[in-house]
């Protein structure tokens, strides 16, 4: 008997499935004579410059790191299956929801956002959940997060934006004042911090929160009719939170505690599954909704569009080797098949370019070649060739230019965007600050959380907002008192406790 975890007997098993080691080779596959003792004139060095084994060695050493994410920079992936469920061919003709029952593959990768590639998982923050689904008509990635909704909604701002939730230039710590100061300066960010400093703002692990496609996309059946979307993949295991303290306690003592988590669960057995649901709007209903149908700040309300069940997440498989298949695993939200499409959504549009900028930069301009990011399901066939790590064979004797008489792929119409595709305004730079900020924060925090969850979520707000400077706090204040007065009110009081308790020189311990 052990009481062991499967992460911590991951070597044990892999030796007892190797059995007997393989003879050690250098880079280019000639054997090692010696792994412990450098190549030396004399006992006592130097060392000589044809040991060429310790060269080569030290040489790649050197360039293990690859660039880690800009955001989302820790994280946990796992690997498994898409099943159908229900029918929803009327609304869309993508193969992967061809039929029920149908299964395709997929890759999962869980994260926070703020942090850097070490940092703690139990950290207050939105948490990244991105599918890739590897269907015969190319990767699709829905990039998800476990809220619905995001701090912006247009993409000029997000570089800032995560700016402010990173490291101050000179102090190099996280900075009160650079957080509240963007939040309360722009006050759409008002639903996502309440929903940030709600109890859902800490999940309990990857296993227990929900994820979101977040955005709105577009679905196109087969007769060419199109509907918006939004997804929403559902955690079968139950929604299950930390606690402040517990969070707090777990980030010192077991920082991986959501890595560790994930690989646990699969490694025994338990495969946590998630079931996928569409909330669908007619083009004429998105004309008419009260609310740009297009905002990411904003959801669509589950009693207009109820959820419609699709299919099931199931993960089943842990990574073979976290480098190869999590750290090298690149989504991107413009890696679509035919019958899903972008909406206009502002912020998807910046996320159309940004992501395979951002793994172009990281993996290379061939990342789709690295394995578990080929679309292997089907073949990439272009006119793209070379560059850096060419792996797959550069296409052979294929043609590499287009349009070509000698057997290169072909295009084909009936792949074009659907036709009810229409775009006619005056292009300008729309300021889109005031778009009814306020009214579903005030739903969220009327209507779907108890009062215990609503003392709670001042509590958390105020507990951090009390570091930023006092005229960061009073406009933070007014944005959450025009969501709900007792929402602004309960804060407010709060932080004065915080200024009363500081004067009186008491501690600062959470009120
Ligand atoms: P519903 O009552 O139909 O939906 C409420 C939603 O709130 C449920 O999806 C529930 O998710 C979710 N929820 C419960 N607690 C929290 C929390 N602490 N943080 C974030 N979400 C939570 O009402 P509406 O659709 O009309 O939405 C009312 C308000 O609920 C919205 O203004 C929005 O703020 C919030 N909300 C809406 C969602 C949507 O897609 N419509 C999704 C998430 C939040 P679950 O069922 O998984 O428990």
């Amino acid at each position: 008997m052990t009481d062991r975890s499967k992460s911590a007997d991951q070597l044990k098993e892999y030796s007892r499935d190797k059995g007997n080691p393989d003879a050690l080779t250098t880079g280019h596959g000639a054997p090692v004579d010696n792994k412990t003792d450098t190549l030396t004139v004399g006992e006592r060095g130097q060392v000589v410059l044809q040991d060429v084994m310790f060269l080569d060695e030290m040489a790649h050493f050197d360039r293990e790191r690859i660039p880690e994410r800009v955001v989302h920079a820790k994280g946990a992936g796992a690997f498994g299956y898409f099943e159908v469920t229900h029918d929803i061919t009327k609304y869309c003709k993508a193969k992967v929801f061809e039929r029920v029952g149908k299964r395709s593959p997929i890759a999962v990768r869980f994260s926070t956002v703020g942090g850097e590639s070490g940092s703690a998982d139990t950290v207050r923050d939105p948490r990244g959940f991105a599918v890739k689904l590897y269907t015969e008509e190319g990767n699709w990635d829905l990039v998800g997060n476990n809220t619905p909704i995001f701090f912006i909604r247009d993409p000029l701002m997000f570089p800032s934006f995560i700016h402010t939730q990173k490291r101050n230039p000179v102090t190099h710590l996280k900075d009160p004042d650079m957080f509240w100061d963007f939040i309360s300066l722009r006050p759409e960010t008002t639903h996502q911090v309440s929903f940030l400093f709600s109890d859902r703002g800490i999940p309990d692990g990857y296993c227990h929160m929900n994820g979101y496609g977040s955005h709105t996309f577009k679905m196109v059946n087969k007769n060419d009719e199109g509907v918006y979307v939004k997804f929403h993949y559902k955690t079968d295991q139950g929604i299950k939170n930390l606690s402040v303290d517990r969070a707090g306690f777990l980030a010192g003592a077991n920082p991986d505690y959501g890595l560790k988590d994930l690989y646990d669960a699969i490694a025994n057995g338990n495969y946590p599954t998630w079931t996928l649901y569409i909330q669908v709007m007619s083009f004429d209903e998105a004309e008419k909704f009260r609310w740009n149908p297009f905002d990411l700040t904003k959801v669509w309300p589950q009693a207009e569009y109820p959820l419609i069940p699709v299919g099931k997440f199931v993960l089943n498989r842990n990574p073979k080797n976290y480098f190869a298949e999590v750290e090298q695993l690149a989504f991107s939200p413009a890696h679509m098949v035919p019958g899903i499409e972008p909406s206009p959504d502002k912020m998807l549009q910046g996320r159309l370019f940004s992501y395979d900028d951002t793994h172009r930069h990281r993996l290379g301009p061939n990342y789709t070649q690295i394995p578990v990011n080929c679309p292997f399901a089907t073949k990439a066939r272009n006119y793209q060739r070379d560059g850096p790590m060419t792996i797959d064979g550069n296409q052979g004797g294929a043609p590499n230019y287009f349009p070509n008489s000698f057997s290169g792929p072909v295009d084909n119409r009936k792949f074009a965007l659907s036709k009810t595709f229409v775009a006619s305004a005056d292009i300008k730079r729309y300021n889109s600050a005031n778009e009814d900020n306020f009214s579903q924060v005030g739903t969220f925090y009327r209507k779907v959380l108890t009062e215990e969850e609503k003392i709670r979520l001042c509590k958390n707000i105020a507990g951090h907002l009390k570091d930023a400077q006092e005229f960061i706090q009073k406009r933070a204040v007014r944005n959450f008192s025009q969501a709900d007065a007792e929402y602004g009110r309960r804060i407010e009081q709060l932080l004065a406790e915080y200024k009363k308790a500081k004067a009186a020189g008491t501690p600062q311990a959470q009120l």
